[in-house]
């Protein structure tokens, strides 16, 4: 236990902090090391209070800096977003969120129940994750679990928590995608509804789809089907470039016929 409480803290301090610290500390020898050999480094140069020191004092910074992360990714601010999360297994309350960029995909695991809070299973493709620091990724899955109620916000005691997450938490919900996979929205997020056509120009309209857009699930298009055959979409592609997107090609295709 005491591995945890003080080597994954420093793991997701960055190099320039872990220089800040050999600093502090007056720990010579330490500029040409890496960062992973700088962790090592500092490990065996401190005494344990001092490690204990050193984590206090960063602890909370990280934790912040990642947890912050996590409720900006929910709200759509990131450029990396939330694609879905996927129970992988009930029992334990094993959970995959799959993150989307614009050209890399993240997956990441965590299964966090009332037995296991004090060392929560977790694993993820980031560079935090991969050395079992406590990456925005993870926290995406710790929102969701709390959300979910598989442990109680009181439960959680591994780290200390920025003063405004239950504010912040009771900002997100959890609601269901169009294939039977969770997300994790913003509450005031609202399903889009295909808009009303007008009168006028509803009588041109043969059919209209609602087509998410393929790199971020909460944004929809509207497909419309007119009756002298030609269609438009509201997407930037369309609206711009008249040119056939993505997602009238989709509608195109045979399953909507
Ligand atoms: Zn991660
Ligand atoms: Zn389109």
């Amino acid at each position: 236990m005491m591995f945890i409480t003080i080597c994954i803290p420093m793991l997701s301090l960055n190099k320039d902090n872990l220089k800040k610290v050999c600093r502090e500390y007056y720990i010579r020898g330490y500029s040409n090391l890496k960062r992973d050999d700088l962790i090592e480094y500092i490990n065996r140069s401190l005494m344990e209070d001092e490690k204990h020191e050193v984590i206090k004092r960063n602890e909370y910074q990280i934790i912040k800096k990642e947890i912050d992360a996590a409720f900006r990714k929910v709200k759509f601010q990131e450029n990396e977003k939330i694609f879905s999360v996927i129970v992988q297994d009930k029992s334990i309350k094993k959970i995959e969120t799959k993150f989307k960029g614009f050209n890399w995909e993240i997956y990441s695991q965590v299964a966090i129940n009332s037995g296991n809070v004090d060392d929560p299973y977790r694993h993820c493709d980031c560079r935090i994750g991969k050395n079992k620091g406590f990456c925005n990724h993870f926290w995406i899955g710790v929102i969701y679990s709390l959300k979910e109620n598989y442990l109680k916000a009181s439960e959680w005691t591994l780290t200390a928590l920025p003063s405004d997450f239950d504010q912040k938490l009771s900002e997100v919900k959890v609601i269901k995608g169009r294939k039977g996979e969770k997300q994790l929205v913003p509450s005031s997020f609202k399903k889009k509804k295909l808009p009303e056509p007008d009168s006028k120009k509803a009588k041109n309209v043969t059919k209209q789809w609602a087509i998410s857009s393929h790199t971020d699930p909460h944004k929809q298009y509207t497909v419309t089907l007119y009756k002298n055959k030609t269609w438009a979409c509201s997407c930037p592609h369309w609206v711009y470039r008249k040119a056939t997107c993505k997602h009238i090609r989709e509608c195109q295709s045979k399953q909507y016929y």
